[in-house]
């Protein structure tokens, strides 16, 4: 908590300057500026990237006749480009995951920053989270995260990953994501101040096509090591902007004319479409990377795995309460819980299944009043599950007394109030 109040310190104008609140402000002075038909046409640089990005993929990645390969869902992988931005409103740590202040040590960790700790843990004891870990929790993170997907044919999931995974490339690849002068900020004369929004307005003005080649893609040896060589890359950048952001202005007499976004742009815009396709590229990489990590499997959606529950059955009526402990005489909580090596699932008895613990029946009358249900005969679990063991428990709780309780350790057998009814584990076949 005290590392975010100091980050949204440091960085007191990242979220009115990152790219989708760029966009907006831009995109109105762009209208009273530009005829219509020119106003941003294709929605912004993050989508950018992720679009076009497919077109470096392989082939056999494009379309593999499953209408589920990369090239299928391009527009999801578009649409999607952004929602790492949305997260900060919910999760906390978010922000820290979009930049990386890579040179805010440059005396004692000089470029090419290959002095900077490549362990997490040093890393932050050094400089401190929110000095920025986008190559750790952003890039190195969700690309590990997308070939467990990817391995478990969870696709829609993987692709949600895929996309947020190009959020971050894109983010690290901005050179105004790998500097402690991200805004312009530490520059002598206060001028470059506002340079984020204004560099990356231009990129979203003047950018709408990204260069691919396709089937470019290599495999990325070490993903955090990426990361790292995109943001020193970026770095180097950081003082032509700045020196950019001022001959512009001394053209043009303005920070937010026409004529000052054209003038960036002849010096700078170059680069940043350079950059661009290259954040285009990597992201190819680290797709195919993950990919034949996860040893190339087809994008067809597998068939939804069943277990047979009929093992269930043998109690059936479900009576609870006969053979029980005699403390319980209040009302309790019925259970029936799948715990998995992915988490501990709820199952209902209309065949939905939910992560965490929950009653599938609260305040159920006191034991001695007979209790009948039917439970499903079987039950559609996470294709992750593939070759894994489950164990299924039912339990009755006394209600009230136990909730919350989240893991199953802290279920407890032959408590005053904990009684497991049954309990049976599965393998599932891989
Ligand atoms: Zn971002």
């Amino acid at each position: 908590m005290v590392d975010q109040q100091c980050a949204h310190e440091r960085h007191p104008s990242f979220r009115l300057t990152e790219m989708a609140a760029a966009r907006i402000s831009i995109f109105f002075f762009a209208l009273s500026l530009f005829p219509a038909s020119s106003a941003l046409p294709w929605g912004g640089a993050h989508s950018l990237v992720n679009r076009y990005a497919v077109d470096n993929l392989p082939p056999e990645m494009v379309d593999d006749g499953s209408d589920n390969a990369f090239g299928d869902m391009r527009g999801y992988l578009s649409d999607h480009a952004s929602d790492p931005d949305s997260q900060k409103d919910t999760d906390p740590l978010e922000e820290e995951r979009h930049w990386c202040d890579i040179d805010s040590k440059i005396d004692e960790y000089p470029p090419p920053f290959t002095s900077v700790p490549r362990d997490y843990t040093i890393y932050c004891s050094v400089f401190g989270r929110d000095n920025g870990v986008i190559q750790w929790e952003g890039i190195r993170d969700h690309y590990e995260n997308l070939v467990a997907l990817m391995c478990a044919r969870e696709w829609a999931t993987a692709y949600q990953r895929a996309a947020e995974l190009g959020h971050y490339v894109a983010d690290a690849t901005c050179p105004l994501h790998a500097t402690a002068n991200y805004d312009g900020q530490l520059s002598p004369d206060g001028r470059n101040s506002g340079i984020h929004g204004r560099y990356e307005g231009m990129a979203d003005m003047y950018i709408s096509v990204i260069n691919t080649t396709p089937n470019s893609v290599t495999i990325v040896e070490d993903p955090l090591e990426l990361g790292f060589g995109i943001l020193a890359e970026g770095q180097q950048l950081v003082n032509a902007i700045m020196a950019a952001d001022l001959a512009a202005q001394d053209q043009t007499g303005s920070n937010e004319s026409a004529e000052y976004y054209q003038a960036l742009f002849n010096i700078v815009g170059s680069d940043a479409q350079i950059r661009l396709d290259l954040a285009s590229k990597r992201l190819a990489d680290l797709w195919y990377t993950a990919w034949v990590e996860a040893g190339r499997p087809p994008f067809f959606p597998l068939p939804p795995l069943v277990i047979d529950l009929g093992w269930l059955l043998v109690v059936r009526p479900f009576t609870l309460g006969i053979s029980l402990n005699e403390d319980i005489t209040t009302p309790f909580d019925y259970y029936l819980l799948a715990d998995t090596p992915a988490g501990v699932y709820t199952i209902y008895l209309n065949g939905a299944i939910k992560a965490g613990i929950t009653p599938i029946y609260k305040n159920v009358g006191r034991f001695d009043a007979p209790f009948s249900t039917t439970v499903r005969p079987s039950v559609i679990i996470p294709l992750s599950m593939k070759g894994k063991t489950i164990t299924f428990y039912t339990a009755v709780i006394e209600a009230g007394m136990v909730p919350p309780v989240r893991n199953l350790d802290e279920l407890r057998p032959c408590s005053r109030y904990v009684i497991m009814m049954d309990k049976k584990t599965v393998a599932v076949a891989p």
